[in-house]
């Protein structure tokens, strides 16, 4: 397990944080971090019920993907016409790291700064998102050897929705099975679902992400994780000490999962 340094206060400074280390402390996850400021609790929002969302049925193309290795999955996620979102794209935005991270991370769909580049989460949420994995010693960096520190990072959709509104049902759906053959290649330790359409995508939920996080959920067996967007942290910075708890929960999952795994 990872001790406290200073680089990793830093970050969570950079992150907004204020941490108290622990001298006595061996691991990230007994330090303690102090909130920025006292706030009230907020009221869970009022709304409509939330909604379960029932399986899809696997389709041809579906059944297909499910049996792709990491390279012909790449070309079908290139390729890819089956829903409207193909013709505004620049490119395909498949995922980032290395195939034997324990970690994936997965976010909702590209960004301008990420259809242009093919790489998600390179914009100011990237940034966020990658600060604070680097608080927790991972990174997406595919270079290193030790899969515990590395990251996997896909979204649930692949190409840029216009003008970054949200992804439809219909377009989560038709890319659902790349993500889901993603998963199945990986094999990850620990799924860090970030935001309501990851959510969506991997647990069906459609209850708030304040309801869902945390608790450890599971993913065919991986467990999973909720927390919000990167995005919606730049514009909630009071959120981002609830996102310190949740990458401390997944750290602390991880490693259990390592430990059960022998
Ligand atoms: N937001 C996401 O969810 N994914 C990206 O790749 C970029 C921003």
């Amino acid at each position: 397990m990872m001790g406290w340094t200073e680089r990793q206060a830093a970050m969570l400074k950079e992150m907004g944080l204020r941490v108290e280390v622990d001298a006595m402390a061996t691991s990230a996850l007994v330090a303690r971090v102090a909130e920025p400021v006292a706030q009230p609790v907020p009221a869970l929002p009022l709304g409509p019920r939330p909604l379960t969302l029932t399986p899809t049925p696997p389709t041809p193309a579906g059944l297909a993907i499910a049996r792709m290795d990491w390279a012909e999955l790449r070309s079908s996620v290139a390729a890819c016409s089956a829903c409207e979102l193909c013709q505004g794209r620049t490119q395909t935005v498949f995922g980032v790291g290395s195939v034997q991270a324990d970690w994936l991370v997965v976010g909702e769909a590209p960004g301008e700064q990420e259809d242009a580049q093919g790489e998600p989460f390179v914009g100011k949420s990237g940034q966020l998102l990658d600060n604070m994995l680097r608080a927790i010693g991972v990174s997406r960096d595919a270079s290193g050897t030790d899969p515990s520190r590395q990251a996997y990072i896909a979204n649930s959709v692949k190409c840029r929705p216009p003008g970054n509104r949200n992804p439809a049902p219909d377009e989560l759906a038709q890319c659902e099975p790349f993500l889901v053959r993603q998963i199945a290649l990986l094999q990850p330790k620990i799924i860090l679902a970030m935001g309501r359409f990851a959510v969506q995508s991997l647990l069906r939920s459609t209850e708030p992400i304040g309801r869902l996080r945390g608790r450890v959920h599971r993913y065919q067996g991986v467990p999973l994780i909720v927390t919000y967007h990167p995005a919606y942290l730049l514009r909630n910075l009071d959120e981002k000490a609830r996102a310190w708890d949740d990458l401390c929960l997944a750290a602390e999952t991880a490693d259990a999962n390592r430990s059960d795994a022998g």
